[in-house]
């Protein structure tokens, strides 16, 4: 059942007397639960209930945080389908997307407790001390330590996997953080659901009390966490605007925190011309499916797709159009965005220069049609708004003249997430200008496929520099997303005795660490 209510660490708590209902997008309907606001003591009392965990929870050894993640898998599992229900209900989204998706989610959380249990990315080095030299070089060793206190936002898009126990939940308890989830407004059943699992995984494993705690709310719930004096930092997944105003917030502090906010992106796709002409209409095909894919979405959506002007992209461009126009409309995953997707498309539409190849006439409701529009690239490179990201099942395509447009095309791009390039061997042999110029704008940069689908796995970047990311340093997606909530400690002639474990001379942990330049899991 659920109750609408607060997780002040493992005490369940509904003192607000401003509520809210969840909506099923597809017929408008409230759902089941009213939902208490959280209010500033419950705030209060949240944040200092991490604040106290923090203390014995940095402590944990990696053995124990692992079990800790592995048993909020199980927890998530053993929810079965109610939460799968109660996911589709509040999102729209398909139960076998669901279904998936919640299989990333807990093979995420193992992924990190497996991390945990080999402990080499503490990043341990130690530098012994060469007393004779001139001057005395002292004994220094050096490790990765948890912040404190981490406010998570998830995005509506994923309900699963960017939120409640997503990537940055997983993440920041696996680096030795507390978190604390501001539940999203779009799917406020799910993440009570998702809380719950967490809180009884915190209860079973021995967790300290607070190491989880989970408010609802609106921007001002979100706006007071990260306010908060004993935040130590966010992580955030959603649009530009969300992000962009919960980092300028947070910057604001007396003591302004890091807020690793991952947002929205345009994925330009570069076409290549010999490419183009072997198989524009195969191509057509697969990227009208990557368009359509969830109802146009993902945050790698391709919304921006590049071309040389031939009879091949026209080809491409038309049966694009034609496949879109085919494919029905889909439930978006609440009323606001599918107002967003109509307003932002229109908008697009109506800047001169513009050709609007596809114009939907069949959405009702909440539900969203493809759509498709081609510009010149010199109208694209001086139209700022044409490079804005429009959530939804949405493409750009842009003529270039020649090469030399296209290269300018490149030149003025923003920061992305994803960069994709699809052509021969031969002719993206040609073409190490341009990658060069697209690698630094883009987290990744992908080869002969599409950009929507994010690979779990340690070498993924899921990042970009801004305004896809508010820190291009660092990656939402894989192993290395922990980095995000630690920082290195150095110690300086520390007793053995009080040195952390992984610092020791006996190594007891037997991790990889940099002994004096030289990796090594012995002493
Ligand atoms: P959103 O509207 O920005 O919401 C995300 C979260 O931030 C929600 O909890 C929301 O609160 C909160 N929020 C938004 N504005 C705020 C403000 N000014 N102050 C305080 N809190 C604020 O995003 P969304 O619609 O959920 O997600 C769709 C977007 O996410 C798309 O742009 C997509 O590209 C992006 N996305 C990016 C990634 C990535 O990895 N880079 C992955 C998935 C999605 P409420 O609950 O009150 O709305």
């Amino acid at each position: 059942m659920i109750e609408g209510i607060n997780f002040i660490g493992n005490e369940i708590s509904q003192k607000g007397s401003a509520t809210f209902k969840a909506k099923n997008p597809a017929n408008g309907n409230d759902l089941s639960g009213t939902f208490h606001i959280a209010t500033s003591d419950e705030i209060n009392r949240v944040m200092s209930k991490a604040a106290h965990a923090f203390r014995s929870y940095r402590n944990c050894r990696g053995s124990e945080k692992a079990a800790f993640l592995e048993t909020i898998a199980d927890e998530i599992m053993s929810l079965g389908d109610e939460l799968i229900e109660r996911a589709m209900a509040e999102s729209g989204l398909p139960s076998a997307r669901l279904q998936g998706e919640r299989g990333r989610t807990c093979n995420q959380l193992r992924m990190f407790a497996e991390l945990l249990r080999d402990g080499s990315w503490l990043d341990a080095r130690i530098d012994t001390a060469q007393p004779d030299r001139t001057p005395p070089k002292p004994d220094i060793r050096s490790m990765l330590i948890p912040l404190g206190p981490v406010v998570v936002f998830g995005a509506s898009n994923f309900p699963l996997a960017f939120s409640t126990a997503g990537g940055d939940t997983a993440s920041a308890l696996a680096s030795g953080c507390p978190v604390v989830v501001k539940g999203h407004e779009s799917h406020p059943g799910t993440n009570e659901l998702v809380s719950r699992a967490i809180i009884e995984a915190v209860k079973k494993t021995g967790m300290p009390d607070g190491t989880f705690g989970m408010v609802v709310g609106g921007p001002e719930t979100g706006a007071a966490l990260v306010s908060h004096p004993l935040a130590k930092a966010v992580g955030f997944t959603g649009s530009f605007n969300g992000g962009k105003a919960i980092y300028d917030l947070a910057q604001q502090r007396e003591e302004p925190i890091p807020v690793y906010a991952e947002m929205g992106s345009i994925n330009p796709v570069f076409l290549l011309d010999e490419k183009l002409q072997l198989s524009a209409e195969q191509l057509a095909e697969q990227y009208a499916s990557s368009v359509a894919l969830g109802v146009g979405q993902f945050c790698t959506n391709p919304g921006l797709i590049v071309g040389i002007k031939s009879e091949s992209l026209d080809t491409f461009k038309k049966k694009l159009a034609a496949q879109l126009k085919e494919t029905p409309p889909g439930c978006m995953l609440n009323s606001k965005i599918a107002e967003n997707y109509r307003k932002k498309r229109a908008s697009a539409f109506r800047q001169s220069g513009i050709e609007v190849m596809l114009d939907p006439s069949d959405e009702t409701g909440s539900t969203g049609s493809g759509s498709v529009a081609t510009v010149s690239a010199a109208t694209f490179i001086d139209n700022e708004e044409l490079h804005e990201e429009v959530f939804g099942p949405y493409t750009l395509i842009v003529e270039c003249s020649d090469e030399k447009e296209r290269q300018k095309v490149a030149e003025k791009l923003k920061g992305q997430l994803t960069v994709t390039f699809v052509g021969t061997d031969e002719e993206l042999g040609k073409q190490k200008e341009l990658i060069g110029i697209v690698r630094e704008k883009a987290g990744r940069v992908i080869f002969n496929g599409v950009p929507t689908g994010v690979e779990v796995c340690s070498a993924m970047q899921h990042g970009g520099p801004f305004p896809a990311t508010t820190d291009s340093k660092f990656t939402s997606v894989g192993t290395r997303a922990i980095l995000r909530f630690v920082r290195p400690v150095a110690f300086q002639d520390c007793p053995q005795g009080l040195l952390p474990d992984e610092l020791k001379d006996e190594n007891p942990l037997k991790i990889f660490r940099q002994v004096n330049g030289t990796f090594t899991s012995k002493q």
